[in-house]
């Protein structure tokens, strides 16, 4: 058994990264039940697990790779994991960030894509951060799933978020933008 989790590469999503869960040490599975728990400071809805910030967890030391850099959010998401591995106690437990390779929305997973949407926020498209289109291809409505839809703003209610509006139910939304 490996002594250590890291986000693995899924060769069926044409080598996108993909956390696969669980794998590791009985410390390391807890360590990953306590970082499933720990929410995006921007959308509480889904967790730094679902975004794919945590790249990878060993006994020792959590090695994540912020959002996003220069958002506001950065910082908070360092905090929020070392509140939530202190409080179940890993206060040892050291965090690294790493920037190489840069976070990309291809990174978050299926049901964090899922949670984006009941949220109201639509997702990225998978591998659109390869893509030349990434973020003039039409976000699709998390409404009524229409994807006749138009960008009103680049700057949504975070420098993170695009805003959108749905020409179907007229509906404004946030778009997650692709990276
Ligand atoms: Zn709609």
């Amino acid at each position: 058994m490996a002594h250590s989790w890291t986000a693995g590469v899924s060769p069926a999503s044409g080598g996108s990264t993909e956390p696969v869960l669980p794998a590791g040490t009985p410390a390391v599975q807890e360590m990953l039940r306590v970082l499933s728990n720990v929410p995006d400071p921007e959308i509480p809805a889904v967790s730094v697990l679902d975004l794919g910030i945590v790249r990878d967890v060993s006994e020792t030391r959590v090695l994540i790779t912020p959002t996003y850099t220069g958002c506001p959010a950065t910082l908070a998401i360092e905090q929020s994991i070392r509140q939530a591995l202190d409080a179940s106690g890993y206060t040892d437990v050291a965090i690294e960030t790493t920037l190489s390779p840069p976070w990309s929305t291809d990174w978050i997973s299926d049901a964090g894509r899922e949670k984006l949407r009941a949220y109201g926020i639509a997702p990225p498209p998978k591998g659109a951060s390869a893509s030349a289109l990434k973020n003039n291809q039409p976000a699709e409505c998390p409404q009524c799933g229409s994807s006749n839809t138009e960008e009103l703003s680049r700057f949504g209610s975070t420098p993170c978020k695009a805003l959108w509006r749905c020409k179907a139910c007229l509906e404004p939304f946030d778009r997650f933008k692709c990276h």
